[in-house]
C-alpha cells in the first residue's frame, strides 16, 4: 500500500478571521500537526513584558531572545499543540490584551523574526503541518503544496474577538478590541520585514458569510486536490 503524500499548507489572514479554528480543524481531519505560529510572537512578547525588555534597544532584544526557548507540547485532554515558554505553559497568558497590544510591535522586529521562523521551518520540516500565521506562505513555506488565504468582513471579525476575549474577562470593550484589530492589521500589513501579504499562488478563503464546516470542507476539498496531485 502506497502512503498518501504529505503536504505543507499555510493559513495567512488579517487577525480574527478564525484562521487558527479553521487551521486546527484542518490538521485534525488530515492527521497533520497543527502549528499557531501567532502563539509564537506572543510568548515572545509575553516574554518581553515580563522581563521590561525595551524593544528600541537591540543589545536587549538580542540578550531577551537567547534567554527564550519556545517549545509545543500536545495537551492529550483538548488535543491542541500548546506553546510553553522556557518550560511553562503560555497559553494561559498570550491571548490577554497587554500582550496583544504589544505583539505586533514586537513581530515587526526583524531578529525575533529571524528566531521565530528558523524554529517554524524546522517543525515543518517533514511536512504533514498546517501552520496559520501572517508571512507563513510568503515568507516561511514559500514552497508550500497548498496556501491559504483568509479574509472575513471587519465588523464580523471584531464581534468575533470580542466574544472570544469577553468570556474571560467582563470588563473588555468592543471598542478597545476594534482599535486594537485595526492598529495589528495596519502594523502587521505595513512592516518593514515579511509584511502581511497574499501569495501570489494562495487561493482566498472570505469566511464572512460561511459557517465553520462549510469553511472546512472548501478546504478540505483544496487539500485532497493537493494531496491527490
Ligand atoms: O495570529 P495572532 O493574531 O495570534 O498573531 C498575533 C500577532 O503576531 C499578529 O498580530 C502579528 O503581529 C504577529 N504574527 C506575525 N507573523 C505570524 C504570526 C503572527 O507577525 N506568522
Amino acid at each position: 500500500m502506497t502512503s498518501l503524500k504529505k503536504i505543507i499548507i499555510t493559513v495567512d489572514g488579517w487577525s480574527s478571521c478564525g484562521k487558527s479554528t479553521m487551521a486546527r480543524q484542518l490538521a485534525k481531519r488530515l492527521q497533520y500537526i497543527f502549528i499557531d505560529s501567532g502563539s509564537m510572537y506572543r510568548a515572545i512578547t509575553l516574554f518581553f513584558i515580563r522581563n521590561e525588555v525595551n524593544v528600541q534597544d537591540p543589545a536587549q532584544v538580542a540578550k531577551a531572545l537567547q534567554q527564550i526557548k519556545l517549545s509545543f507540547h500536545l495537551n492529550a485532554h483538548n488535543g491542541n499543540n500548546e506553546i510553553y515558554l522556557n518550560g511553562e505553559n503560555a497559553e494561559p497568558y498570550i491571548r490577554e490584551m497587554k500582550v496583544a497590544e504589544k505583539v505586533s510591535e514586537v513581530a515587526a522586529i526583524r531578529e525575533v523574526r529571524e528566531f521565530a521562523v528558523k524554529q517554524q521551518q524546522l517543525i515543518g520540516n517533514d511536512k504533514g503541518i498546517v501552520m496559520d500565521g501572517r508571512d507563513i506562505g510568503t515568507a516561511v513555506f514559500p514552497q508550500a503544496e497548498l496556501k491559504i488565504f483568509m479574509t472575513a468582513d471587519n465588523d464580523v471579525r471584531v464581534m468575533r474577538r470580542y466574544k472570544e476575549l469577553a468570556a474571560k474577562d467582563s470588563s473588555i470593550q468592543m471598542e478597545d478590541v476594534k482599535s486594537n484589530l485595526a492598529l495589528r492589521d495596519h502594523m502587521d500589513s505595513n512592516r518593514e520585514v515579511s509584511p502581511l501579504r497574499k501569495a501570489e499562488d494562495a487561493v482566498v478563503l472570505d469566511n464572512s458569510h460561511m459557517t465553520p464546516d462549510e469553511q472546512l470542507n472548501l478546504a478540505l476539498q483544496w487539500a485532497k486536490e493537493k494531496i491527490n496531485a
